[in-house]
């Protein structure tokens, strides 16, 4: 304290002194203080014990900063944990002072590195909403500019938790009771290392908390794979039952080999449609058997009434018949022989022309069950094609699923030949389930269109528009960054806002959202579509109506 060199002051005196100081101001000013009697330069001494106390100024601060954390609303620290936490702080530390301050710095610096209520983070990004069941989430911390380097080094520390906390969190399935209950503790622990540090039990009882989650994490990936094997398995008995040259194999297989590509989002999502269809179209397909066997059934009783009445005609002509015979045989004269031969000629006419009409009616009734099995046929033979063979699709007349396979076959080829690059865009259309319900399916239907041909007359020659499923459509950029392509779909969107079409005469206006990503050279198509997904996720879940690059 009282410098380096000998003090002016005999050295008991001087350290007398050093303590009196020491107890008047703060340690800074303590220290210039004492320095200055020590050199006797008495002067300096006085001016330095006059300076406004910086300790007094600090605490003035901190108290400042305490009132006004308490009083700032935020998701994670409530007004009564925030007091809680302060009362925890102050029984902790009563008995020294430093200590003391030092933890009530750190327990605001923990309030301050949460957002307040209902504002975003400071870097614009908030997190995803959690999946099924959810719990509340602290929000990622903003991060204020730190005030000296040891609160900046808190400040970092107490982001990093929380946001390892968060991650740990959303991975639990907390819809299970043991996991949410885990969820908490985690939750629990983390809070306390905000407030108080990493303390040695601390950190062990975090260890041990982990531990329990990475068994539970660990058990559900085991389930994951069982699940994924599973829908293989179902996949391969589905093919295995249809029938051979059944339009139903066709769907069997494509369903089959997207389960064998791996369980992505992409994958799984798009197997779910693809069943969507076909259960949508084997309800189309059943309804028109109804109709045709039906329609067979009431033929064959309408033949069986004809065959009846035919019947009792012909039986009433056999009888008829025995009957002439008996008056032919006892007729005497040649006039009663003739009544006899004109009512027989009558009779069989009768017959006959009924037996002529019968005719007519069946083969009526049998062009009409050959029409109706045929268009059955018929209708099967269209499904195969178009599930196995056609690569436009139909509604929208732009390239589908099969389609866009080639194009990007076509694609990657270059690719390989000149070094070119490629960018893949995902795009899908917003809020279309409520257009479907305010509209009606027709209108959905005039949507897809619609998009469908504005993109493509938007986009370049040499770029590839395709639907890849409801209505998601993908297109494919050669020549261009992701970032150039990230502007082209921006244009895009906002040319939309002028309305995509007319719906009994009002301006329909649909908005979509969009992933691109850059296809790397050697990855299969669907690893870059996951990718542009997991981008158009981001769209979606930051506002819609916009395009992410992934
Ligand atoms: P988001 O903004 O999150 O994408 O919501 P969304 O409503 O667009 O998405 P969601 O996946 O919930 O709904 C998609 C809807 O698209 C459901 C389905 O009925 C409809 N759809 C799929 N294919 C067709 C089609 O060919 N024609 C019509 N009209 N609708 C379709
Ligand atoms: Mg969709
Ligand atoms: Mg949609």
């Amino acid at each position: 304290m009282g410098g380096e060199g000998a003090s002016v002051l005999p050295e008991r005196a001087q350290k007398l002194v050093d303590k009196l100081v020491q107890q008047a101001v703060d340690a800074d000013a303590a220290a210039s203080v004492s320095q200055a009697i020590a050199e006797g330069r008495w002067d300096q001494a006085e001016r330095a014990l006059e300076a406004p106390d910086r300790a007094g100024e600090q605490l003035a601060e901190l108290i400042d900063r305490i009132v006004r954390g308490v009083e700032r609303r935020s998701r994670q620290w409530t007004s009564a944990r925030k007091k809680d936490s302060l009362q925890r702080v102050l029984s902790g530390s009563r008995g020294d002072a430093g200590r003391l301050q030092q933890r009530l710095r750190q327990l605001v610096a923990s309030w301050d590195s949460e957002s307040p209520e209902g504002a975003e983070g400071g870097t614009g990004e908030t997190l995803p909403a959690p999946l099924g069941e959810s719990m509340p989430m602290p929000l990622e911390p903003t991060r204020p500019a730190p005030l000296d380097p040891v609160e900046g080094a808190v400040l970092e520390w107490n982001r990093v938790v929380a946001t390892m906390d968060g991650t740990v969190r959303r991975a639990l399935p907390i819809a299970e009771k043991d996991s949410l209950t885990l969820a908490e503790s985690i939750a629990d622990v983390t809070q306390r290392i905000q407030m108080m540090g990493a303390t040695p039990l601390l950190a062990d009882e975090l260890h041990r908390l982990c531990q329990r989650a990475d068994r539970v994490l660990q058990h559900r990936h085991h389930l994951l794979e069982q699940l994924g094997k599973l829908c293989r398995e179902l996949a391969a008995s589905l093919t295995d039952l249809a029938e051979d040259d059944s339009w139903a194999k066709g769907q069997c297989e494509a369903m089959q080999s997207r389960i064998e590509e791996g369980l992505t989002a992409r994958g799984v999502k798009s197997v779910s449609q693809l069943l969507e269809t076909t259960r949508s179209r084997q309800n189309q397909l059943r309804e028109e058997r109804d109709r045709a066997r039906d329609a067979l059934k009431s033929l064959i009783n309408r033949m069986l009434s004809e065959l009846d009445v035919l019947g009792s005609q012909t039986g009433r002509f056999h009888e008829s018949v025995g009957r002439y015979a008996d008056v032919i045989e006892k007729a005497d004269t040649l006039e009663s022989l003739a009544g006899v031969v004109r009512e027989m000629v009558e009779e069989s006419r009768t017959v006959q022309g009924l037996v002529a009409q019968t005719q007519a009616k069946l083969h009526e009734e049998h062009t009409k069950a050959t029409d109706l099995s045929e268009r059955v046929t018929h209708l099967e033979t269209e499904l195969r094609r178009l599930s196995e063979e056609v690569s436009t699709d139909q509604l929208t007349q732009i390239a589908n699923r099969r389609g866009l396979l080639q194009a990007f076959e076509a694609e990657r080829s270059r690719m390989e030949r000149t070094g070119s690059t490629l960018c893949i865009g995902l795009l899908d259309i917003d809020n279309f389930k409520r257009l479907n319900d305010e509209l009606g399916h027709a209108a959905g239907d005039e949507a897809l269109r619609s998009l469908a041909a504005v993109v493509s007359r938007t986009l370049r020659p040499t770029d590839v528009t395709a639907r890849y499923g409801g209505e998601e459509f993908v297109v494919l950029l050669p020549d261009t960054p992701a970032e150039e392509g990230q502007l082209i779909l921006t244009r895009l969107q906002r040319s939309l806002s002028g309305g995509l079409f007319m719906h009994e005469q009002k301006q329909i206006f649909v908005t979509f959202s969009a992933g691109v990503t850059t296809y790397s050279l050697g990855e299969r198509i669907e690893d870059a579509l996951e990718r542009a997904d997991q981008a158009l996720y981001e769209a979606k879940r930051t506002g819609k109506n916009k395009t992410c690059i992934g």
